[in-house]
């Protein structure tokens, strides 16, 4: 089967690869769309993520979708061709955190696209039968693929408890930022403002219900969200830019007794904290690590309708051209956020 292989920074290969057989409760998913992640481009152009090395050679990707191939014995219920999202996150089911349902906290986690489990950049890919979730909405399958981050939106706004009445900010609107409104609006809360530096980012996000786009290379998030609310501040203010900065302007601008999320993932080891204030206001800031139990309600909120997550997918690119998608994505340029690499010309839902 044809995989794109990572060979080191900036160097991605396609190859052929043996193709994987399911065991025992196992499923193998023909691959049509794997959405390119902050994480992919963080191990793409640096070579790690966090403290880990990316090996040589290893498969990226983990924001991925494809209909059922072959089923392994003991697994019902996935005919072939089913179109179907994968669930990456597989704990181990047996550790202290497994057994309190913290599935995201597992130290023993395998997640797809994660050293030393290579991910979804193959033509076909085995994983356990209840990692693989059917959908059964008329949706292209770049669009399946953006369920895995939709499913840490909803993760954010469940943790922080949004909800009718609240008042929310985020901070950096790519792909998880983006999310995140979404399920705030969904949620019922109201989106009074996002901020990111990329200006078609923010109007994508006004797009999806965001009242005010603030580009943070020209002006004052906190003092623009403070005249917002009257100098009151928001009752969530989530962090997704990954950024020092954000995380500051996260907490500068909540309101007395408000809740900060720190939803991206930073670079550096350690983040300052206008410590003051945070004390001050008694915020509740509450760290993201990716998402739990939440995916079945991502699935049901695109079938359902809830969210539109077309807009989020600015590109479908060819794996051919794998390299370019990455180099792109890594630009985080004008009119890019979510871009889908595609093996084939994808034979998408059928739902009438
Ligand atoms: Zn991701
Ligand atoms: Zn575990």
């Amino acid at each position: 089967m044809r995989v794109i292989a990572y060979y080191g920074r900036h160097d991605l290969r396609e190859e052929e690869w043996p193709r994987p057989l399911p065991g025992r409760g196992e499923v193998r998913v023909r691959i049509q769309s794997v959405c390119i992640c902050g994480s992919d481009i963080t191990q793409y152009t640096t070579g790690k993520i966090g403290d880990v090395a990316t090996p040589v050679p290893f498969v990226l990707g983990h924001e991925a979708a494809g209909i059922v191939d072959a089923c392994g014995e003991g697994v019902n219920g996935l005919p072939q061709g089913t179109p179907v999202a994968l669930e990456p996150n597989m704990p181990c089911g047996e550790c202290e955190w497994c057994e309190r349902g913290k599935l995201n906290l597992c130290p023993h986690v395998k997640f797809l696209g994660s050293a030393p489990v290579h991910g979804a950049l193959a033509e076909y890919v085995v994983v356990p039968a209840r990692h693989v979730v059917p959908v059964r909405a008329r949706v292209t399958f770049a669009e399946m693929a953006c369920i895995e981050p939709l499913a840490i939106g909803i993760y954010v706004v469940r943790k922080l408890g949004v909800g009718a009445g609240d008042t929310v900010a985020v901070f950096g609107v790519g792909g998880i930022g983006m999310v995140c409104v979404l399920a705030a609006r969904a949620s019922g809360a109201r989106v009074v403002a996002v901020t990111d530096r990329v200006g078609s980012r923010l109007a994508l996000a006004k797009q999806l219900g965001a009242e005010r786009g603030v580009n943070v290379s020209e002006r004052d998030a906190v003092r623009e969200i403070m005249q917002l609310t009257g100098g009151r501040g928001v009752d969530v203010a989530i962090e997704a830019a990954g950024v020092p900065g954000a995380l500051r302007d996260a907490v500068l601008s909540a309101a007395i007794g408000g809740r900060v999320a720190i939803a991206g993932i930073p670079h550096e080891e350690s983040w300052e904290l206008p410590a003051a204030v945070a004390r001050r206001r008694e915020l509740l800031i509450h760290n993201i690590r990716r998402c739990c139990h939440t995916t079945h309600a991502a699935v049901e909120w695109v079938e359902r309708g809830v969210v539109n997550l077309a807009p989020l997918v600015t590109h479908r690119m060819p794996w051919e051209k794998a390299e370019d998608a990455f180099e792109l994505a890594a630009a985080r340029a004008e009119g890019t956020l979510r871009i889908s690499l595609e093996p084939e010309l994808p034979r998408e839902p059928f739902y009438a």
